[in-house]
């Protein structure tokens, strides 16, 4: 039967790349009576977390793509979280060392900057091989009894020659060994790196179809050697063309909204951002713009995705979703959907109680809280007009703002404040007058709550598309 599977890392907020891949995983593995499996893959300690694996969780569930076997809904292969399988992938590791596949390696990591350095400097290629690594053997036995650190390579071939791959959508592809390096399959640590621990869960997962972005292509020779290695099937492999910006560049959150959460603050419906992933590099048979799950399941054929970058565009999406609305909401369901987006106590119990003292009477909530429930606001130059901030003033800090946010992973409030304080220091602003453009930008005035209560709780895309759209 056929076995799918999406695998995303868990550090930072869902990206929509990860449902458009889950939502093809899906689609295969229905349309052959197949199973669809969630694995997680946080072998990088470092930048997983729990939060991001539950709005990833969350996220793909509320867009309705359910899996079969998962972390959260256990199934036969688990664990399904790849750090509860840390014990797993060593013994691989040393089995590929036994048979001579893979290598100790004692190079510091200023060695490893030496040596690309200098294969930089002769003008060849930087990937490094098993012979490249080798140090003499008296100095190898030095390191070791010393009880120096080392990590487990892959041996790769040397010289010339290709690696031919098949994919499903692009058929045979050649990939030149010569810029394959002996990949890491074990770090000092212990940890296995994303290429073992995928290989061997994807394996004794039983995954027979691996349906991921194109950005792995690359590490399609390593996968296949490994697979050979170990005297194991290969599964297909099929890769999706990547998401786009509207300028064609890969859709990346520092042009364009990537969090699944942005576009749920932003009120589009799950199903009508999930019609419009499945439009992306597909197509129904009838060329229809709208339809369901249910609708691309049955009418699901893999090999009508066209690799031309699917383009991602909000404004397309805006209007599918306007057609949802109108066409699949009577007025009570619209009404009820609206409540539950709005006015959903969750949501409530994160803004009322910072407005609670600042109200008589509950007509004052709604021009406080307003900001909340909105997309991008209407903001015009004056509304920057103030005594000690000038309107360039303004700008230096909404783009500053911008840029420094755009690199900033952890949206805690007090965090946000410290890094923001910083940065009004750095440009020799006071905290206040620098505060003030960012309370326009994302509230469209000052009379309300702080501004770090409120971009922590629209969160970082929607908290960044307004600066963006402030700046503009
Ligand atoms: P950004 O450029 O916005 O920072 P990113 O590339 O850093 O995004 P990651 O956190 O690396 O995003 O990726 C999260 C998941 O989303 C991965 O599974 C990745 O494959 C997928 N992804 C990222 N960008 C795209 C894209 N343009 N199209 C499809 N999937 C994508
Ligand atoms: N963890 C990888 C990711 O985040 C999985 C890639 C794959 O599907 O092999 O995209």
């Amino acid at each position: 039967t056929v076995r799918t599977r999406v695998a995303p890392s868990p550090t930072g907020d869902p990206h929509v790349g990860t449902a458009y891949i889950a939502l093809f995983n899906l689609a295969f593995a229905r349309q052959h009576g197949g199973q669809f499996i969630l694995r997680i893959e946080d072998t990088d300690q470092t930048r997983s977390t729990g939060e991001s694996e539950q709005k990833i969780l969350d996220s793909l569930r509320w867009l309705g793509l359910e899996w079969d076997e998962g972390p959260d809904v256990g199934g036969p292969h688990g664990p399904y979280r790849q750090s509860e399988r840390k014990g797993m992938y060593a013994q691989y590791a040393h089995d590929l060392v036994e048979k001579g596949h893979a290598f100790h390696c004692y190079r510091t990591s200023e060695e490893l900057d030496e040596l690309r350095t200098a294969r930089r400097a002769a003008g060849g290629h930087t990937a490094l091989k098993q012979s490249d690594l080798a140090l003499p053997a008296d100095e190898v036995e030095k390191r070791r009894a010393a009880g120096a650190p080392f990590v487990i390579r892959m041996v790769v071939p040397e010289g010339e020659g290709v690696c031919v791959v098949d994919d499903l959508l692009r058929g045979t592809i050649e990939l030149e060994w010569g810029m394959v390096d002996a990949q890491i399959l074990l770090k000092s640590d212990g940890m296995p790196t994303y290429h073992l621990a995928n290989v061997v869960d994807d394996h004794l997962m039983e995954i027979t179809h691996v349906i991921r972005g194109e950005e792995w292509i690359n590490s399609a020779p390593k996968h296949k050697l490994l697979y050979q290695y170990f005297g194991w099937e290969m599964p297909v492999l099929c890769h999706m063309p990547l998401l786009r910006n509207p300028d064609k560049s890969k859709l990346s959150k520092r042009k364009n909204p990537t969090s699944i959460l942005y576009y749920q603050r932003m009120g589009y419906m799950a199903e009508a951002l999930l019609n419009y992933l499945g439009r992306m590099g597909w197509s129904m048979p009838d060329e229809s713009e709208k339809f369901s799950r249910e609708e691309m399941f049955s009418n699901f054929d893999i090999t009508r995705v066209s690799l031309g970058g699917p383009v991602f565009d909000q404004e397309k999406l805006s209007w599918l979703n306007g057609v949802w609305l109108r066409e699949d909401l009577n007025p009570e369901q619209f009404a009820a959907k609206y409540q539950e987006w709005a006015l959903n106590p969750q949501y409530l119990m994160q803004i009322l109680p910072l407005i609670q003292q600042r109200v008589e009477k509950f007509s004052d909530v709604a021009p406080l809280a307003g900001f909340f429930l909105s997309g991008m606001l209407p903001i015009k130059e004056s509304d920057f007009e103030h005594k000690s901030v000038t309107l360039d003033d303004a700008k230096r800090i909404l783009q500053f703002s911008v840029w420094f946010l755009d690199t900033e992973s952890n949206w805690d409030k007090d965090h946000l404040f410290a890094q923001l304080k910083q940065l009004a220091e750095q440009m020799g602003y006071k905290l206040r007058d620098f505060l003030f453009p960012l309370f326009i930008a994302i509230a469209g005035t000052n009379q309300t709550v702080s501004v770090m209560d409120s971009m922590s709780i629209l969160g970082p895309d929607m908290s960044r598309a307004r600066l963006r759209h402030a700046v503009n």
